[in-house]
């Protein structure tokens, strides 16, 4: 995410000011997936939609991925989502786990939206769940625990009530004038790891989904005067010939699974390395469309040659109301509505685009946990249209990037006496302080270990670190570990410097 208030995420003083400061595969080999269950032996075919023809081999590289099957059906008067859920659950864990959990993130106090949820049952037999964590978990008991590499059959179903767009949390959930935005709208199988299943809520300026890779089949049927953007493929439409119109999309392997609805949007399309790049835009802002358009596509080449292969047939950006200046979701990035009025704010909003496409390296392909670890893709992000803007502009201007942008934030903390550990939990930071540590000083990590690695490895280095965690999640040390494994050379001093300490001088 990019927020007001920070390096790209600037509060719009503040942004003016900074501005002023800035010039500113080889297909792996098929690996047959473990087959322990019967529900595994399901067709993978249709998935396959949702990936380009490079990169039909990825369905093997997601460790025996959550299966979700979900059908919806969108009312516009008043806005409710009605659906039921099956899902293909595998224990990839060494102990076996005596309950799965669902996020209800829907029900983030700071939305106004209310998800319920009913019949949930666990592989055919009813159960009775409870709720934590303010409502936004649903803890699902296993009569029998469920053994490791076993899997489980579940199934629910859940309404959704959609608020008109809040302003407290982004306004990135809801209906506007133009969009009903719907991030993270279904229960969610949060990641399971060292530490166990993940139900924290971060503050309302932190990221919400800490998730792994899943597949994902989705039937809508909405008002056929709807036009619907949704992380993955549209493999089928449907005219029901009463004015409702029905979607089949698949989206796979994908860590999260975003819809938005629109009656007003335009749309601008073009191809970029065999991907489908839309650009969704108010009438009135076909200029802007066309702007980010160009800057998704200038990214999504830039980050493809330097990070590795977009796996996806299509990417979608969207011109939004929210708050933010950005958000990502798999597949989708909402641009705030500003960005495409304003031409003087036509380098930010180049950047913040760049920003939001390198999140589908950053957070959707490499996962991690964003509301304990958000530097792990925010820091790389930020540093990703350094990357970006050295490709398009020269070396120099990514330097100037990094000295007259972070550094200046940098430089402000220090002397404000605000200096603070990178690596730290979103709740543990004020908003303020989470945009000038995570994102202003966290991308000179990045530069640090670049200087002492120098360019050719740290470019080694990158496309180690997606290679590697490529539908997989990424920890703190496994940053550092990536880019010491390529230079054979010891970051620890960097990595304590910028990352690890409070202060970093
Ligand atoms: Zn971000």
């Amino acid at each position: 995410m990019l927020e007001k208030g920070i390096p790209m995420k600037l509060k719009p003083a503040l942004l003016l000011a900074i501005l002023l400061l800035t010039a500113c595969t080889t297909a792996p080999t098929v690996t047959p997936v473990a087959t322990s269950a019967p529900t595994l032996a399901a067709d993978l075919a249709p998935y396959r939609l949702a990936l380009n023809a490079a990169n039909q081999n990825d369905l093997a590289l997601a460790d025996r991925p959550t299966r979700y099957t979900l059908t919806l059906n969108y009312i516009a008067d008043p806005p409710t989502l009605a659906g039921s859920q099956a899902v293909v659950f595998f224990n990839r864990q060494a102990a076996p786990l005596n309950e799965i959990y669902f996020r209800l993130f829907a029900n983030y106090p700071d939305y106004g939206a209310k998800i319920t949820v009913a019949n949930v049952s666990v592989n055919g037999a009813a159960v009775t769940p409870t709720l934590e964590a303010r409502d936004t978990a649903l803890r699902v008991p296993m009569a029998k625990p469920l053994a490791p590499n076993a899997s489980v059959n579940l199934h629910l179903d859940f309404t959704l009530t959609i608020p008109r767009i809040s302003k407290s949390r982004y306004g990135d959930f809801g209906a506007s004038d133009t969009v009903v935005t719907l991030p993270s709208f279904y229960p969610l199988i949060p990641a399971y790891d060292a530490k166990g299943w993940h139900i924290e809520l971060p503050p309302p300026y932190g990221d919400l989904v800490y998730a792994d890779a899943s597949l994902y089949a989705v039937t809508l049927t909405a008002p056929s005067a709807l036009t619907v953007i949704a992380s993955g493929t549209t493999i089928d439409t449907r005219d029901n010939g009463n004015g409702a119109k029905t979607w089949k999309i698949v989206g796979a392997p994908m860590r999260d699974f975003a819809i938005v609805l629109t009656a007003v949007l335009q749309k601008t399309s073009d191809t970029v390395n065999g991907i489908t790049v839309n650009s969704y835009h108010e009438p009135g802002d076909a200029e802007g469309g066309k702007k980010a358009l160009r800057f998704a596509m200038d990214s999504l080449r830039v980050f493809q040659a330097r990070f590795g292969a977009y796996p996806y047939t299509e990417f979608d950006v969207v011109e939004t109301q929210t708050s933010a200046l950005g958000i990502e979701y798999p597949g989708v990035i909402v641009i705030a509505q500003g960005l495409y009025k304003n031409p003087r704010e036509a380098e930010t909003f180049e950047f913040v685009i760049a920003h939001e496409v390198a999140h589908q390296w950053w957070y959707a392909l490499v996962g991690n946990d964003q509301v304990n670890s958000p530097w792990v893709d925010e820091a790389l992000a930020q540093y990703s249209e350094v990357v970006y803007i050295e490709e398009m502009r020269g070396k120099g201007a990514g330097q100037s990037l990094v000295r007259g942008y972070f550094g200046e934030v940098y430089k402000r903390v220090q002397s404000a006496g605000r200096d603070a550990a990178v690596n730290q939990p979103v709740a543990a930071f004020t908003e303020e302080a989470y945009g000038e540590i995570v994102y202003g000083k966290g991308p000179l990590f990045y530069d640090a270990i670049r200087k002492k690695m120098g360019d050719e490895n740290f470019s080694k280095f990158l496309k180690t670190y997606a290679d590697r965690y490529r539908y997989k999640v990424a920890f703190p040390d496994d940053v550092v570990k990536s880019a010491e494994d390529v230079c054979a050379c010891n970051l620890r001093a960097e990595y304590q410097q910028w990352i690890l300490s409070p202060a970093a001088k």
